[in-house]
């Protein structure tokens, strides 16, 4: 995936709430206690990392990501490119898009779903209509996906080096789909039929609302292609780039749609659905680069 040379976003920013990550044991109480002093948080749900907890805490301080790593500035790049992208469909629709924040944390971070650490995953937060990506998401993706950049024989270390960059914007374009079903009503209309119904057809409607987002990250990477061909040559994708978010969209089946409610969110009732089924949504997304191709729901809303 080309990237570099592109206009980054401005609403990027980093928050360094919780620093380290909460561990087990007497120390671990005593951060956990620590953490609640200052911020908040519950020590009993801080210690069960990996979960969104209820939250109502003051937001820890967030500061414009002025920082030029490789990371951010890739990060400022994708989220600019989902700007871009999204206003041209909305104003097609004609209606204006309002772009999401994103927020790079490290450790712990408090949002207005409840606080998550490293452990959450990237998630999308619609009562602050912000993303949340902890940073050793990236190092962690380029771990996984390169080594399968291996096994596909792409060569040399510049190849590998790059292995993952699309994969990566593919899910932060993932979450950013989640903004936009936000935007659309999607959510609300998702969270108001979830509470009509039996655990198992919410956990359905849950299920559809994922791969809508993945359609929506596919019709992202279409518009985006042909937008991009007038900035770069060939456009932003390059080969291999697709099947590395196919991939992808079959490995990561870990981020946690946090809730508006601000209840407690159980990590584990929320799936993506089958590893087939993401690569198929977002296959329609790609190839129409139609948000009506995404109509996951058929009627179940
Ligand atoms: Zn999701």
């Amino acid at each position: 995936m080309k990237w570099q040379g592109r206009r980054g976003s401005s609403n990027v920013r980093t928050s360094s709430g919780g620093g380290k990550m909460i561990g087990g044991g007497i120390g671990g109480i005593i951060i956990a206690g620590i953490l609640w002093l200052v911020f908040g948080v519950n020590p009993m749900t801080a210690l069960q990392t990996g979960q969104v907890v209820a939250g109502g805490g003051t937001n820890a301080s967030t500061e414009v990501a002025n920082d030029d790593s490789r990371d951010t500035r890739f990060v400022k790049v994708v989220l600019a490119d989902t700007e871009a992208v999204w206003h041209q469909i909305f104003n097609e629709g004609g209606s204006t898009y309002q772009e999401p924040s994103l927020i790079l944390f490290n450790g712990q971070v408090s949002s207005a779903c409840g606080s998550a650490t490293a452990a959450t995953g990237p998630f999308y937060c619609p009562g602050d209509q912000t993303v949340y990506l902890d940073t050793s998401f990236f190092a962690e993706m380029r771990q996984n996906l390169g080594i399968t950049g291996d096994q596909q024989g792409s060569g040399d270390a510049e190849n590998r080096g790059k292995a993952g960059d699309f994969a990566q914007a593919y899910v932060i374009s993932h979450e950013v789909g989640h903004h936009v079903q936000t935007l659309l009503g999607i959510t609300q209309q998702v969270n108001e039929a979830s509470r009509q119904v039996t655990q198992a057809q919410a956990n359905k409607l849950s299920v559809l609302q994922e791969l809508q987002a993945d359609c929506f990250a596919g019709v992202w990477a279409n518009r985006n292609q042909q937008r991009t061909q007038s900035i770069v040559e060939g456009g932003f994708l390059e080969a291999g780039d697709v099947d590395e978010a196919i991939n992808a969209a079959g490995q990561i089946g870990d981020d946690r749609l946090a809730r508006a409610s601000g209840r407690a969110v159980t990590p584990d009732s929320f799936t993506h659905g089958t590893s087939q089924e993401r690569v198929s949504w977002f296959t329609r997304g790609i190839e129409s680069g139609s948000v009506q191709s995404c109509d996951t729901f058929s009627g179940a809303l």
